[in-house]
């Protein structure tokens, strides 16, 4: 059933002329507010067995939400972009954030009910073929929310969702992708999986930032790209949320190897302290390896080679064996590796008197 097709000619006329969308529903006539009403009402309790009153109905039919740009969404002004948020208002996926994204200008009557919100996902995918509802109806049936789990639903609606261009569906699809769903009948296809995160990143889905940077850092799917899997990552720790330890982790991990950036043995200590007071046990396990010694691996190491301030030591004995070591001497890479650190803005020492010091040292020993 559509609620707007139900609406008599007069009172959807009056709808278009109206000049603020914001008092869209205050424009609608009361008599065909309150047939709205009651038809709404209805299908809601029928189909989802809650019994709501006539005045909370007409509480959440009469919301609106001010979405980024400052569009007023309403029942009248685009049920399916309507019924999505108000899902998503009531199960709680976003908060109101008057700085950012959505505010309820309306209270909405039922919160933190999933099968109500549930409803709201099918009235918006099934009636109004709207993406974002498609991709939340995918996600109750992929976790279960107001609904039975249902994996294969699921992943049909992550598919029409993609369809139409949904970002946040083309992250979760291009996840299930990465390893293979099988309850959902996704086989494991990693380059269909970058293919996915990389159109939902375009669109600015912070969700496959971090599966498509380790991608990039792996290889897995497309051509190994470190400094795009780096560049990718700072833009998931920039923006913190759960998946920003992980992220700081990674980008330690990188430091330490050299992957993608410059090898860094403060950067990868700095960005491993960080991941590890996150939390993250990835971090925990790596820090101390982090802060060994690059000539003896002892640890911890706090003396760092100060011309370049890459590499970390036990103390002046080590960093000489290194420095003159037989196969691979620092002395044959300090000197990249400081005019690296110099653009990356870390001081060192002035390097010709760093220079004549380990001569004249290396001299006496
Ligand atoms: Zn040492
Ligand atoms: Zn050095």
């Amino acid at each position: 059933m559509d609620l707007t097709k139900r609406r008599p000619a007069a009172a959807a006329a009056a709808l278009h002329r109206s000049p603020r969308p914001r008092a869209s529903s205050a424009a609608m006539e009361p008599e065909a507010r309150r047939r709205a009403c009651e038809e709404f009402r209805a299908k809601l309790c029928r189909d989802t067995g809650t019994n709501l009153t006539a005045a909370a109905c007409e509480g959440l039919l009469g919301a609106t939400f001010e979405c980024q740009g400052g569009e007023q969404v309403s029942l009248q002004s685009n049920p399916g972009r309507f019924y999505s948020r108000l899902g998503e208002m009531i199960s709680m996926t976003i908060v109101p954030d008057p700085a950012r994204e959505t505010t309820v200008t309306a209270r909405t009557a039922l919160f933190l009910n999933p099968k109500v919100a549930w409803w709201c996902y099918r009235e918006a995918a099934e009636v109004h073929k709207h993406p974002g509802g498609m991709a939340n109806l995918a996600s109750c049936y992929y976790t279960g929310a107001g609904v039975e789990a249902n994996p294969p639903e699921a992943v049909a609606w992550y598919h029409k969702a993609v369809g139409l261009g949904d970002p946040a569906a083309q992250a979760t699809l291009g996840t299930f992708y990465l390893t293979g769903f099988a309850p959902g009948g996704v086989v494991k296809d990693a380059a269909r999986a970058v293919e996915l995160l990389d159109q939902a990143a375009e669109q600015g889905e912070f969700g496959a930032l971090f599966p498509l940077a380790d991608c990039y850092l792996t290889g897995e799917g497309v051509e190994k790209d470190a400094v795009h899997g780096v560049a990718l990552l700072r833009q998931v720790i920039e923006k913190e949320d759960e998946s920003t330890a992980l992220a700081q982790a990674t980008l330690a991990s990188c430091y330490h190897h050299g992957d993608g950036v410059e090898a860094d043995t403060v950067q990868a200590a700095a960005w491993c302290q960080q991941a590890a007071t996150g939390g993250d046990a990835q971090a925990i396990e790596m820090l101390p390896i982090i802060l060994q010694c690059f000539f003896c691996s002892a640890t911890p190491a706090r003396q760092l080679c100060n011309r370049c301030r890459k590499v970390r030591y036990c103390d002046r004995q080590c960093q000489l064996g290194h420095w003159n070591h037989e196969t691979e001497p620092h002395k044959g890479h300090c000197h990249r590796a400081a005019e690296a650190s110099q653009q990356e803005g870390h001081v060192g020492a002035p390097v010709g008197m760093y220079c004549m010091l380990l001569a004249i040292c290396a001299k006496v020993l």
